[in-house]
């Protein structure tokens, strides 16, 4: 559906250089499914690589450096937030995506939008929003709502279909890691890769931070996982990573990792699960996060018309009014959270 423009571009010129160098299996820009609305491509960058360059000139983009990832706003400089783990997951997908002769620009344009449509507070703001919100809400829908809908003032990126694919399958919760349903099955390697970055990449930055917390020491973490994957952050990141290479490259065209690995690798979600995500420590502020999001969505619902005129910018007319107050509470950071209950809620100090 993409309208093509002439074949003596660079952007031609790339795009024949992919069809030397990557897997036959790998998605080929020149072949995408192309775009919702038609638009004269780039000269010089190729679809995917074009879309990841729209997704990180993006607000929403700029705005994951606020939001939690597990620990709420923290104060210590070294905590992972929404944004380094986006980057983490493009990082590692992108390594696997190259050993396998695949498409990179696709892997990351992914990997930098895949969460895009996450809340503040991380999922104690997505589990809020999930009991709101008539039909419900979470992260993966959203973020495909952000690059279709919501940015540039309701036009959207109009960004490839195969990149849209990947955002909106790339979610698993607790679920089955390396076979997900087919509703969670990218079409493409690329996506596929992306959603076992993602997992990769929270894994082990949650366990680092945890530490780092002190909510857990290295010592607890089970010890099958310790011998399997290693006893360090880059030993186990190394393990899984260069497990799933050597095992998908002896098949070429699929995804593999070896059975102790992913084992291993699910002992430690549940171990994370059990230790970190739903300890006291963690989930006592997630309760407390809820709170004062359902409070700020209960106040909207009793003052409708603060919402646009006083509060959301990016009000969208064509679209309902709990459509728009969802879009405001998940576009929020943590601070800007918590700066807007302080201005609704808490009475201010007479300065005069
Ligand atoms: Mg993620």
């Amino acid at each position: 559906m993409n309208a093509k423009t002439t074949n003596n571009t660079v952007r031609h010129e790339l795009e024949q250089r992919e069809r030397s160098l990557l897997a036959p299996f790998a998605a080929f820009s020149a072949d995408s499914r192309g775009r919702k609305l038609p638009e004269v491509e780039c000269n010089y960058r190729m679809s995917y690589q074009h879309d990841r360059d729209r997704i990180i000139h993006s607000k929403t983009f700029r705005r994951l450096k606020y939001k939690t990832q597990v620990f709420l706003a923290p104060s210590g400089d070294h905590y992972r937030t929404r944004l380094t783990h986006t980057l983490e997951v493009a990082q590692i997908a992108r390594t696997i995506a190259k050993a396998l002769h695949l498409n990179e620009d696709l892997t990351e344009a992914i990997a930098l939008g895949h969460d895009l449509g996450h809340t503040p507070f991380g999922h104690a703001g997505e589990a809020v929003l999930n009991r709101l919100h008539p039909g419900g809400f979470n992260h993966f829908q959203q973020s495909l709502r952000v690059v279709d809908i919501l940015e540039k003032e309701g036009r959207g990126l109009n960004l490839s279909f195969e990149v849209r694919d990947g955002i909106i399958k790339h979610s698993k919760g607790k679920g089955e890691i390396l076979s997900p349903a087919p509703e969670h099955t990218a079409c493409t390697l690329e996506g596929r890769i992306v959603r076992l970055a993602d997992i990769i990449a929270y894994v082990n930055h949650d366990l680092d931070d945890a530490i780092r917390a002190q909510t857990i020491n290295a010592e607890q973490i089970p010890k099958g996982c310790r011998q399997i994957l290693g006893d360090s952050h880059t030993r186990r990141i190394n393990t899984m990573v260069t497990d799933i290479i050597d095992k998908s490259r002896k098949e070429p065209g699929s995804l593999k990792i070896s059975t102790e690995v992913i084992e291993a690798m699910t002992e430690l979600r549940s171990f994370l699960f059990a230790n970190v995500y739903e300890s006291p420590a963690v989930y006592g502020d997630f309760v407390k996060a809820s709170r004062l999001l359902k409070e700020i969505y209960t106040y909207f619902q009793e003052h409708p018309q603060e919402l646009k005129e006083k509060h959301y910018p990016g009000y969208l007319d064509n679209y309902s009014f709990t459509d728009n107050l969802r879009d405001f509470i998940a576009s929020m950071t943590d601070r800007y959270a918590f700066s807007l209950y302080e201005k609704l809620f808490l009475p201010h100090p007479w300065n005069i």
